[in-house]
């Protein structure tokens, strides 16, 4: 019986940058590649978010997937299983972005999504005949993707149901990776299969890990109405224009949309204009949050910090806003420069990338490209500032007692960051922290 390892590999320093964080979610990247794995195999997945890697595991062939700042990590796991006569594949965004630099440290790479060609290499690797580089180079089908195998779930607990419905997004914002790693736009899956599911998970919870999930107005609106009837809560990504269209609030709030992670970025018009994401209409963000909480859905704003036209006042005006609009949660991030967005290359050809170590490009303790308005020393600390105010009482309480939405599990969960926070700021001794959900792959 053939042995498969799979790694959803995060190095230490993310682990730690990440402790502050009071929720983070399965990663099921590799338990729906498990769920295509033919019967015969063995399969393990560890996911080191959750637990460490047994390093003297044996396996026939490891599977690693990983982001830009854990890819040293991911390179030395990769060494050390070669070592012990592994076949070592990757893939993942890192993969994808940056495919020659992987290959050096890999026996086999992926470049963009695996599906159909994970299948090919397995069989190949069965028959001793395997490529080095598998590229997709189609559009995989998002019909009969077998659900993820629960199995391989390291979270048992109200996190574990996770899923997506879509993959990519209709837009494409300069800093944004996911319109790299996915160039086809917006895709779906047969929302009756999304809607299966969805209904497999024995929790209440449950996590649409989708980039964005209103991309498509009319198939979110079937998806919503087909999910009602389960009766669970849910909550996922969405860019702002799921808030200018009340049907769909409607419709998403009667389903069970608890929460929406919105990408804000930011409250200057220009930054936006700047990365492409003009269609985020600043004079329009606090209508849109309250329509939003309108429908008794919360909102966790994504903001980043250190666009071009971000001056050192960007923080506490951000800050007041946040408060002004009664946002229950927020992720704050600083810019980085992801290989292979138009960002990063906009930034190199102005020689303003300063390193390409990526273990710093975690998007919050270090600034890894030359701010133009602001010094590196005020972005860090405008970021400090930005998580220690907001995940203060005194903000939880003014933002919490303009906010519409049920207190019963937004002040619980507002308290628990609060107390993360406190957490990770005597484990690090540093005020810079990470509080919020992540956002992959921005
Ligand atoms: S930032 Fe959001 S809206 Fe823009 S391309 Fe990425 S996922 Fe889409």
């Amino acid at each position: 019986m053939p042995k498969l390892l799979l790694i959803t590999a995060s190095s230490a320093e993310i682990r730690t940058v990440r402790r502050s964080r009071f929720l983070n979610f399965q990663q099921i990247t590799m338990p729906y590649l498990a769920a295509r794995v033919p019967s015969h195999w063995r399969v393990i997945h560890i996911d080191e978010e959750a637990e460490e890697v047994n390093r003297n595991l044996e396996a026939d062939v490891v599977g690693i997937t990983f982001h830009t700042p854990s890819a040293y990590h991911a390179y030395d796991l990769a060494a050390h299983f070669r070592s012990r006569g592994a076949c070592v594949a990757m893939g993942g965004p890192h993969v994808t972005l940056l495919p020659e630099e992987a290959s050096q440290h890999a026996d086999v790479v992926f470049i963009g999504e695996a599906e159909g060609l994970w299948e090919e290499f397995l069989m190949g690797f069965e028959a001793g005949e395997y490529r080095r580089t598998y590229r997709q180079t189609g559009v995989p089908s998002l019909k009969d993707v077998p659900m993820a195998c629960k199995a391989l779930f390291h979270r048992n607990d109200h996190t574990s149901g996770v899923l997506f419905a879509t993959r990519g997004c209709p837009n494409r914002c300069d800093f944004c990776a996911i319109a790299v790693l996915y160039p086809n736009g917006l895709r779906k899956r047969p929302v009756a299969e999304v809607a299966a599911e969805y209904a497999s998970f024995q929790g209440k919870v449950i996590i649409f890990w989708d980039d964005n999930i209103a991309g498509d107005r009319g198939y979110a609106k079937d998806l919503f109405r087909a999910i009602t009837p389960y009766g669970k809560w849910w909550s996922s990504q969405a860019s702002i224009h799921v808030g200018q269209d009340d049907e769909l609030l409607e419709a998403a709030a009667r389903s069970g949309c608890k929460q929406l992670f919105l990408g804000l970025e930011s409250i200057s018009q220009r930054s936006m204009a700047e990365v492409h994401k003009g269609f985020n209409r600043v004079e329009e963000y606090a209508r849109t949050i309250e329509r939003i909480h309108a429908h008794g859905i919360a909102v966790q704003a994504g903001i980043v910090f250190g666009f071009d036209h971000d001056t050192p006042e960007i923080f506490k005006d951000t800050l007041d806003f946040l408060e002004q609009t009664g946002v229950q949660n927020a992720t704050f991030n600083i810019l980085t420069p992801y290989p292979g967005t138009p960002l990063f290359r906009r930034l190199e050809a102005e020689g303003r990338i300063l390193t390409k170590d990526w273990r710093k490009y975690n998007s919050r303790t270090e600034i890894v490209y030359q701010p133009k308005r602001l010094s590196r020393s005020e972005l860090l600390a405008g970021f400090s500032y930005a998580n220690e105010r907001f995940y203060s009482l005194l903000s939880v309480a003014k933002r919490l007692s303009r906010s519409p939405v049920q207190l019963w599990w937004t002040l619980p969960l507002n308290l628990a960051y609060c107390a993360s926070l406190k957490a990770a700021r005597l484990h690090q001794g540093t005020g810079l922290l990470t509080v919020g959900i992540a956002a992959r792959g921005r």
